[in-house]
């Protein structure tokens, strides 16, 4: 039998600084799909994000994360990378000094190697960028400046998805991407989005609105609360939270 999973999470635990934030989260996501997960602030979202991309600052006390059926729960950051996991972050960092254009090369040609393809010279990565800055309507000026620094929260979420667009990841983990944009931005951002997802990879989308979610349909709809899934549903649990707000979850 076949396994179409592409991540799989099993009991997983997560503290910082000794203070438990994950509490026994289960996830599955099967290749073609796209889960959206939800829920108040401080119920997790992002810490799950970065637990899975493999951030160093999180500790894993129980529990295990699957990709593609290989273990990776205490693999590091750049191998998970490699592997095809991608995230994009809610608070994208600023990178004083390193040129935006380098960065992206230099992320670029890492994944090239790793796959054992083609790394391109500067004047060919030139070209390929642009087209695909064309795509999410960005001006060619954002590869000169350097990463993300006095990027407004809408360039910088830009950006995110600019690395999301150049990388051909296995799973994609949006934090908040729609949080900055403008509605033009979102819906371009969608179709780029939509464009990306095939049988081959997934799409973890974390979110606070609906509306994001009228424009890229997910298969499941989660709600985390206290570190955990407290419910699972379809693209329409979305449109009752707008409606009711969270505790409409927990009087089901
Ligand atoms: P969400 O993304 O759902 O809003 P987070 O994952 O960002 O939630 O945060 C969950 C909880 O973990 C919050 O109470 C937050 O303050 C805490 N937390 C997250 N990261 C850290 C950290 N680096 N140090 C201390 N507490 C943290
Ligand atoms: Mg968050």
């Amino acid at each position: 039998m076949t396994n179409n999973n592409i991540l799989t999470i099993k009991d997983l635990h997560v503290s910082i600084q000794h203070k438990p934030i994950i509490n026994g989260l289960n996830l599955s996501v099967s290749k073609g799909q796209v889960h959206a997960i939800m829920g108040k602030n401080g119920s997790g979202k992002s810490t799950l994000a970065k637990v899975i991309a493999g951030h160093p600052h999180y500790k894993i006390t129980r529990g295990k994360i699957i990709l593609n059926q290989e273990d990776v729960t205490y693999q590091d950051p750049d191998i998970r990378s490699h592997k095809g996991i991608f995230l994009a972050f809610q608070y994208p960092v600023e990178i004083p000094g390193v040129s935006n254009l380098d960065f992206l090369r230099s992320a670029y040609n890492s994944r090239q190697r790793a796959y054992n393809q083609k790394e391109l010279d500067p004047l060919s990565f030139f070209e390929l960028i642009n087209k695909k800055l064309k795509s999410i309507d960005m001006d060619s000026i954002f590869l000169n400046r350097n990463v993300n620094e006095g990027f407004s929260g809408g360039e910088k979420k830009k950006n995110e998805i600019l690395q999301m667009l150049l990388l051909n990841n296995k799973l994609s983990i949006l934090d908040e991407i729609d949080s900055g944009l403008d509605v033009d931005a979102l819906k371009n951002i969608s179709k780029n989005i939509n464009y990306l997802a095939n049988q081959n990879n997934a799409i973890l989308l974390i979110t606070h609105y609906q509306r994001f979610l009228d424009y890229i349909k997910p298969d499941y709809v989660h709600i985390m609360s206290n570190g955990h899934i407290i419910y699972t549903g379809d693209a329409d649990t979305a449109v009752q939270i707008e409606k009711y707000g969270y505790d409409y979850i927990q009087k089901i």
